[in-house]
């Protein structure tokens, strides 16, 4: 098995830096000692490129022919240090389903560093790289199913235009790992401007005060002045943690509609799974709805069904709660800090409001009094079109992504014949009821140009998405070496709002042995 060992590769943190080059910078884990711990990661035997995001890689500067080299497919398996970078491995705690978990920390994940890119600094971690302090009964390791899970859903969610962290590449070892069977071993890195998690102020803000609150402050300003500024300026009140809390509810409010917009299912939103940047964080049971059900559970070991589509919003709210408590040391004004998470209410209001309009194709003219409408400002006519359009999928367990894609090119037409809105009524079982919603469908849209509504509403509802199955057809043929469907996948999902009229059966309903999928947090 190959020992760490520096590998010739491009030192990133030399004076021949220019500004088209990546630079270490390492900000966070240069803060101070108490945020982590150095960890190498641990080799993997024969390690193999599963797949490399090019795009990624040349946008952040990273020179594509070294990534051709052994070296580069060394160091992204774990098994040579990339100089420069600083290995490390943070502690956050949490909430887990609803309980306080204490200390948890990265425990499969750990730091390369951060990267000064073209596009902005970009912290890298490798997923899978083996045991750090913070693994408790686990192995560190991650498998090659779940890997690519992560590599594809990432990039779904980008391609969405949802905030995401980003998976930049994945290797794959023979390395055995046991879950409910045994699996193969991979890593995934991954990218994000911060990984920092709700987790992370919870964990210093339960530890003893000698300990813990010169740290939350240290994390707090830390993560204002170089990640969020926006949260300062023009802010919420005079209050710069308080500020810092109404931008994350901000930021968080607008990721949930985003989610509930698409049929996005997190599956474990444990407060150490929220990124403080509003951003889609680990991986893990997550699942795009197939048929509309409001209550779905995609994570079977969520037995009480806490983590449903339908309650994501609930539950970012309460995880903001947990947020909010772990400044409380910093923000010192309880009444801020609830008039500060009340705005999450009418947030989320208004952003799936916005979206759910932009599902519909509608543009904001309110037909009642001719004028263009704020979010807040949606008709209760039109409020009422979209709530019943969800309720009419709920009751006939309509595919969610279809329905939605359908609806678009039916927008065009202004005639119920037209076979484009024949295909929409082929999805119900109830059609006297959906005849009954088209009418005051088609009777609304005839209010706003027909063909911009269609265009319009096809940027606003996804051809494809990571289904399930296409996911697991994946996987199948990378347990048995074949890689090519993760790299088709990958393509297609950077661009999930054009035809490719070649891979129409990926925007299909699902196989039925799609259902028998089971999904788990050891997934
Ligand atoms: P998750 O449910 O994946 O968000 O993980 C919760 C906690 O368990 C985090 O601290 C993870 O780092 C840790 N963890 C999950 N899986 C493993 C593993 N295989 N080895 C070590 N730690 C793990
Ligand atoms: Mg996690």
């Amino acid at each position: 098995m190959p020992s760490p060992s520096k590998a010739p590769v491009p030192d990133f943190s030399t004076d021949r830096h220019t500004s088209r080059q990546p630079q270490w910078i390492n900000r966070f884990a240069n803060l101070s000692g108490d945020f982590g711990c150095a960890v190498d990661p641990t080799p993997v035997p024969n390690p193999v490129w599963v797949a490399r995001n090019t795009e990624l890689l040349a946008q952040m500067g990273l020179p594509l022919d070294w990534l051709e080299s052994s070296q580069a497919l060394q160091a992204f398996s774990g098994n040579a240090l990339l100089p420069g970078s600083q290995h490390w491995a943070s502690v956050y705690s949490g909430h887990q389903f609803g309980q306080w978990a204490g200390q948890l920390g990265d425990g499969r994940a750990l730091y390369l560093g951060e990267l000064r890119t073209p596009t902005g600094s970009m912290e890298l971690q490798l997923k899978g790289a083996g045991r750090t302090p913070f693994s408790r009964m686990g192995d560190g390791r991650a498998v090659l199913r779940s890997s690519i899970r992560e590599y594809l859903c990432s990039q779904a969610m980008q391609g969405l235009g949802i905030p995401t962290t980003l998976a930049l590449c994945l290797t794959g070892s023979p390395l055995s790992v046991i879950r409910e069977t045994a699996e193969t071993a991979a890593i995934v890195t991954r990218t994000a401007p911060s990984f920092i998690r709700f987790g992370h102020f919870e964990h210093f803000s339960s530890a003893p005060p000698h300990q813990g609150s010169s740290a939350l402050k240290l994390l707090a300003d830390f993560v204002i002045d170089h990640h969020l500024p926006e949260s300062q300026s023009p802010g919420f009140c005079q209050n710069r943690y308080a500020n810092l809390l109404h931008c994350v509810t901000q930021k968080t409010a607008a990721l949930m509609a985003q989610w509930q917009a698409v049929g996005f299912c997190h599956g474990v939103m444990n407060t150490d799974n929220m990124s403080i940047l509003g951003l889609t964080l680990d991986y893990g049971p997550f699942q795009f709805l197939d048929a509309f059900d409001p209550m779905h559970i995609c994570n079977h070991s969520d037995h009480q069904g806490r983590y449903a589509y339908q309650r994501q919003p609930q539950v970012g709210y309460w995880n903001l709660f947990c947020l909010a408590q772990a400044l409380m040391p910093l923000i010192e004004d309880q009444d801020l800090a609830v008039k500060v998470l009340e705005t999450y209410k009418t947030s989320f209001a208004q952003a799936i409001d916005a979206a759910m309009l932009a599902k519909l194709g509608l543009s904001g003219v309110n037909p009642a009094g001719g004028k263009l409408y704020q979010p807040a400002d949606i008709s209760e006519e039109d409020r009422a079109l979209q709530q019943d359009a969800w309720q009419l999928l709920a009751e006939d367990r309509v595919d969610y992504t279809l329905f939605w894609r359908r609806l678009s090119h039916a927008a065009a037409s202004n005639n119920s014949q037209d076979p484009n809105w024949q295909s929409v009524q082929d999805l119900f079982i109830d059609r006297s009821a959906w005849q009954a919603w088209q009418l005051r469908y088609m009777n609304r849209i005839s209010h706003e140009d027909s063909c911009d509504v269609s265009q319009r509403m096809l940027q606003a509802n996804p051809k494809y998405t990571l289904r399930n199955h296409l996911a697991e057809l994946a996987i199948q043929k990378a347990q048995n070496n074949d890689f090519s469907e993760v790299d088709r996948l990958h393509s297609l999902l950077q661009f999930p709002f054009d035809e490719h009229p070649e891979f129409e059966s990926y925007a299909g309903l699902p196989p039925d042995w799609a259902a028998s999928i089971e999904i788990s947090c050891s997934s």
